[in-house]
């Protein structure tokens, strides 16, 4: 059941990802291509968000697809969850070329199996190491695969979103939507408006310079999100990050929703109508325990990282375990009757019907949610598995969770240390319902970063 971690040379936990003509270059996208074809021989759906490299990268990837013999649809620009969900229904693998959250000069290619998941640790291996010896499927004149474009086949991934609520649920509902100029600029309007709500909109032209806000969506760059709420009266603001599988809100104050409180919420309009176990990786607040208690939930952890997240699911299913939801305290939340991935443009259509079945405003539903404080670093580190090895002697009498980095939890807090997949450095997140007992666990951890 346990899911661990593998290491990678060239994938993290997102694909790969790398500004583009140092790390991520069109030589790579062709590889990583052929790759994909000599794998899932069939046909393979392409898509990509707006960065400006996109089109060169696609280009070459799909030029690797069809040397590798496989047939290729080109998807156009949408959101990763939407090929996800069209790939899942439709095609023998998928990829799309974004890197997500990271700036205008960085792009990436992810990898999606054919039930619509991204592709696991073991399986990302075996294409870095058709990458690296250079041995893919090489068809002959006559197996060479044909490319045809589908650019409307993203209206499916929309009206299963619409069509997983009642008619009309965002009837009366005034919304305001920053899609950040990435890839959800027509989807996420399209699927308010398709559920009866009014929207506003800012940022949803498709512009790979991202000239509004940088595609993290991050409090500062949703300030002016956060003032169409004010001045429109909207009911909420979202925004996602530059391919939606994250979505973020503001509520109708204006005020930014910590993303832990923003699983917590939809966690607790889940779970009033459906048990079972919600999975989450270990530094996810412990408000989502809460929250699970409260409906006779259970919490699942992970290690870091949604694909992780995404196959406990899948495993806990076919075990016969009844899993309710899943998500990351980023944003990130994967609704498992809809399809087992992070769906920003799903996230979204859920909080209408949230807001729909309550009549309370959003943001008296965000304050009566349980308080906590969490405190987060990064720390350089040379040594991660030594210290890692110290705290678990010097905590070795509390309750510890290993599975990934260490997570040491107590009756009021817990903290978590958990090194860095690509750099130097160590993670440290302590979280408790006080910021004064939350500082005192941090002072206690420290002095284990010295030798
Ligand atoms: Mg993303």
């Amino acid at each position: 059941m346990e899911q661990k971690k593998l290491e990678k040379k060239l994938f993290g936990t997102n694909g790969v990802r790398g500004v583009v003509g140092k790390e991520m270059t069109t030589n790579l996208a062709l590889s990583i291509g052929m790759a994909l074809g000599t794998m899932r021989p069939g046909t393979i759906a392409v898509g990509r968000d707006t960065r400006t490299s996109g089109p060169s990268l696609i280009s070459a990837l799909k030029a690797g697809l069809l040397a590798a013999g496989c047939d290729v649809v080109d998807l156009g620009i949408l959101p990763t969850p939407a090929l996800q969900f069209i790939v899942r229904t439709h095609f023998d693998a998928g990829a799309v070329v974004t890197a997500s959250h990271n700036p205008p000069e960085y792009n990436g290619v992810k990898v999606i199996e054919p039930d619509g998941t991204e592709m696991g640790d073991e399986q990302s291996i075996a294409l870095e190491g058709h990458i690296f010896s250079g041995d893919s499927y090489v068809a002959p004149w006559d197996h060479v695969g044909k490319e045809r474009a589908a650019p409307s086949m993203v209206d499916e991934y929309v009206t299963a979103v619409v069509n997983s609520f009642p008619p009309g649920t965002g009837e009366g509902f005034l919304v305001a939507a920053d899609p950040g100029c990435g890839a959800a600029a027509w989807t996420t309007p399209e699927i308010l408006s398709r559920m009866g709500c009014r929207v506003f909109s800012l940022n949803s032209q498709m512009d790979g310079t991202f000239p509004g806000r940088l595609p993290e969506p991050s409090p500062e760059g949703l300030a002016p999100l956060a003032d169409l709420v004010r001045v429109t009266g909207a009911r909420f603001g979202v925004a996602h990050d530059g391919d939606a599988d994250r979505a973020v809100f503001i509520d109708d104050r204006g005020r930014f929703l910590e993303e832990n409180m923003l699983f917590g919420l939809i966690a607790d309009y889940i779970c009033s109508g459906r048990k079972g176990v919600i999975v989450t990786p270990v530094s996810t607040s412990r408000l989502i325990e809460v929250i699970a208690k409260r409906h006779g939930c259970s919490v699942c952890y992970t290690p870091v990282g949604s694909i992780y997240v995404a196959r406990t699911m899948i495993e806990l299913a076919h075990g016969g375990t009844e899993v309710a939801f899943g998500g990351e305290g980023n944003g990130g939340l994967i609704f498992p009757e809809h399809q087992l991935c992070r769906d920003g443009g799903m996230t979204t259509a859920t909080m209408v019907a949230l807001l729909a079945q309550s009549s309370r405003p959003f943001s008296s539903l965000v304050d009566d949610l349980p308080p906590f404080t969490m405190i987060k670093e990064k720390i350089h580190v040379k040594d991660a598995p030594a210290l890692i090895a110290r705290l678990k002697q010097a905590f070795a009498g509390e309750s510890l969770d290993c599975t990934d980095g260490i997570r040491i939890n107590r009756e009021d807090s817990w903290a978590l240390v958990r090194p860095s997949g690509t750099e130097p450095l160590v993670r440290i997140m302590v979280e408790s319902a006080s910021e004064s007992r939350a500082q005192r666990f941090y002072d206690e951890i420290i002095p284990h970063f010295r030798t």
